[in-house]
């Protein structure tokens, strides 16, 4: 007998795979954000111990699981989110890879807290190493309340590469600052070892910019809106006299995510370039609506690189819109730099 092929255990495949869906504490806020917003939540609370290191529990105010779902929800490829391969082409969710949960439960201490809407009781789960642990009947609100600690415990030299709990913060506040922005009608709070970081009311998008960004930014937006065939676009630029010296508060979002996009981030740019000296960059948050069936987010499982079929087509109207933007609010080309 000379085979020697066998398939790896799941919980053996699962840790390879978080190794590319967790890269730290703000891919796990990621994802279970994500997870709560895909399950109808409209409040959700982030509570961070350690800069994530030693626990992000999200509570959300969703539909919950059952308790079937709730123990199959940390299995890998599983998923109540899509069911055919057609579906990837016209996603309406912002999961559809059933693969973050089974990933973190291979490398994080679980617990986990659901109830469905018309149960009267919910579920309690503990997993360590990928195995359920615990498993009990308990008294919880409506919604899910999930706790990940001690994050790679089990993976020394991921956790040794983690970076300071200041600059794991900042990337979780990113995250969180994202997802924020394309759900104002969401509540959000963030909580760190106890303190209150954030506390985002429902609202609409220009109140939410303004409650991330601070009071000063209201003053600061210009409307950006169009609607054609290829696009939807709306959102807002800063006026030229506010452009900032390093890029920071840029934000593209294609049907409700956040991506990171060279090209058309070039495209806003491009229109703000007689206005503001080189070295100088615009603050944008501008919100792509394309159909779905235009669009790959298959590419990466952070998915925040995205494919477009027409990609031209649409540095071409946001330059465009961006510049009548400006134009309409009669910003002047000429400048006081001393401002
Ligand atoms: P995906 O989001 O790609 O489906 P996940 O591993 O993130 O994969 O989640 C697996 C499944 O667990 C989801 O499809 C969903 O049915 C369920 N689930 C996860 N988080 C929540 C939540 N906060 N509320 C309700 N259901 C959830
Ligand atoms: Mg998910």
């Amino acid at each position: 007998m000379s085979d020697i092929i066998q398939l790896l255990p799941d919980h053996v495949a699962n840790q390879i795979a978080a190794g590319e869906v967790v890269q730290r504490p703000a891919s796990v806020v990621k994802e279970l954000l994500e997870n709560s917003i895909d399950a109808g939540a409209t409040n959700i609370k982030l509570l961070l111990k350690d800069a994530g290191k030693a626990l992000i529990q999200v509570i959300d105010n969703g539909k919950g699981m059952s308790e079937t779902d709730a123990r199959l929800s940390f299995e890998r490829h599983a998923t109540s989110k899509i069911r055919t391969a057609e579906d990837l082409f016209n996603l309406q969710t912002k999961g559809f890879r059933g693969e973050a949960l089974a990933s973190i439960a291979a490398i994080a201490h679980i617990e986990l807290k659901t109830k469905l809407d018309l149960q009267e009781l919910g579920t309690h789960i503990k997993i360590e190493g990928s195995e359920i642990t615990l498993q009990e009947v308990v008294s919880t609100p409506t919604g899910t309340s999930l706790s990940v600690k001690n994050l790679f415990y089990n993976i020394p030299a991921r956790r040794n590469f983690l970076k300071s709990n200041q600059v794991e913060t900042r990337h979780i506040i990113d995250e969180f600052q994202r997802v924020a922005l394309v759900h104002p009608t969401i509540s959000f709070s963030l909580y760190h070892n106890d303190n209150e970081v954030y506390r985002l009311n429902a609202s609409n998008l220009r109140q939410r910019i303004v409650a991330i960004l601070g009071k000063k930014t209201n003053e600061r937006l210009v409307p950006v809106n169009e609607d054609t065939d290829v696009v939807q676009l709306t959102g807002f630029v800063t006026k030229p006299e506010f452009v900032k010296k390093k890029r920071g508060e840029q934000f593209f979002f294609v049907n409700d995510r956040f991506i990171k996009n060279s090209y058309l981030n070039h495209a806003v740019n491009s229109a703000f370039e007689d206005l503001i000296l080189p070295g100088n960059y615009p603050s944008y948050f501008l919100y792509l609506t394309v159909p779905p069936n235009t669009i790959d987010i298959n590419i990466h499982p952070t998915k925040t690189e995205v494919k477009f079929d027409n990609e031209k087509v649409l540095y071409a109207i946001i330059r465009a819109t961006v510049k009548h933007s400006l134009g309409q609010y009669n910003v002047s080309p000429v400048l006081d730099f001393n401002r």
